[in-house]
């Protein structure tokens, strides 16, 4: 099975970023142990994905999968490798509950919606959803 476009709502989405984070990717690290202002990681900056790209296809993506989620990445404010960790799906404000279609858009929820009206056939008893 394919992996799919990366981005936060992709089932293996926090697996990518603690790979991204780890020694395959950035590889955060403190140069003195246990001092936050040492953090620093390996990212060549600029628009280079190199550590993403290479974990990607690790997990199995496709070229196309790899383009769209590069897409998406920069789309957030994910330029380089780093940035990724930083920007990418922050944005997200809180769960929301989707519901998914038949054809598998995502329904939008009213601004007002009407009281649904269920009448049981049986007893004839209205019930104001
Ligand atoms: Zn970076």
């Amino acid at each position: 099975m394919s992996l799919g476009v990366m981005n936060h709502d992709n089932p293996r989405w926090q697996e990518f970023r603690d790979r991204l984070e780890g020694p395959e990717g950035c590889n955060f690290r403190e140069k003195i142990p246990g001092d936050r202002e040492t953090l620093t990681w390996d990212c060549k900056a600029g628009r280079d994905k190199t550590h993403a790209i290479a974990i990607l296809t690790a997990m199995g993506a496709t070229v196309s999968e790899i383009v769209a989620s590069c897409e998406y990445f920069t789309a957030q404010g994910g330029f380089c490798d780093c940035e990724i960790l930083f920007n990418v799906g922050t944005r997200r404000l809180r769960p929301t509950r989707r519901r998914t279609t038949r054809r598998g858009l995502v329904a939008r929820r009213r601004k007002n919606p009407r009281p649904r009206i269920v009448t049981n056939m049986d007893t004839g008893e209205v019930t104001e959803l």
